[in-house]
């Protein structure tokens, strides 16, 4: 398989938007833009480090969305073993080893589940693996802010990077803010 050799562009880490939370995030407006699947990250985005969200108040997100037409499912780059233990209670599906930034478990993501780019939006705390890794499969992203601030060592180097490069596209997208919703 050949991979090609590309400039790393400041728009690879450009998210379609930026809401406050996953839980932020309404079914109508992801309707509105044709979206009837959330691939999420697991770590801060679906759950917290500190189980500081209750598992009941994660289960009734997920009810509320499928019961909106809204399917989730997970792709974490952790193992398959932690993410099937964090997601056993919540009755979704997962992909793990995703190795975001690359465009690996996405791809798998959509192959497995028959899904299109159009109809899914990946959703993710981190510019340097979730959103990457949706620019690299040319899928729609939401940025959200991590549920816990505190991170572990590797996520604290790409918290740095992050906020260099979320500096300059600020500069480059004035508009591109935290929102309550998509839009
Ligand atoms: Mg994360």
């Amino acid at each position: 398989m050949r991979r090609e050799r590309r400039v790393v562009m400041l728009d690879d880490f450009k998210p379609t938007w930026m809401v406050e939370s996953l839980y932020h995030i309404s079914p109508e407006k992801l309707k509105e833009n044709g979206i009837d699947t959330i691939l999420t990250d697991l770590d801060n985005t679906l759950i917290p480090w500190n189980n500081s969200i209750g598992t009941n108040k994660i289960n009734e997100w997920i009810r509320f969305m499928k019961e909106n037409g809204i399917n989730v499912i997970v792709v974490s780059n952790n193992n398959p073993k932690r993410v099937g233990i964090a997601v056993e209670k919540l009755d979704i599906p997962f992909v793990a080893h995703a190795l975001k930034p690359l465009n690996r478990g996405i791809k798998q993501t959509l192959k497995r589940f028959k899904l299109t780019p159009k109809q899914v939006v990946m959703v993710g705390d981190q510019l340097m693996t979730d959103i990457w890794a949706a620019n690299n499969c040319h899928i729609k992203s939401i940025w959200v802010k991590p549920l816990v601030e505190t991170d572990m060592f590797p996520t604290k180097i790409n918290r740095f990077l992050e906020s260099v490069v979320y500096k300059k596209l600020k500069k480059k997208y004035p508009n591109l803010n935290w929102k309550e919703d998509i839009y």
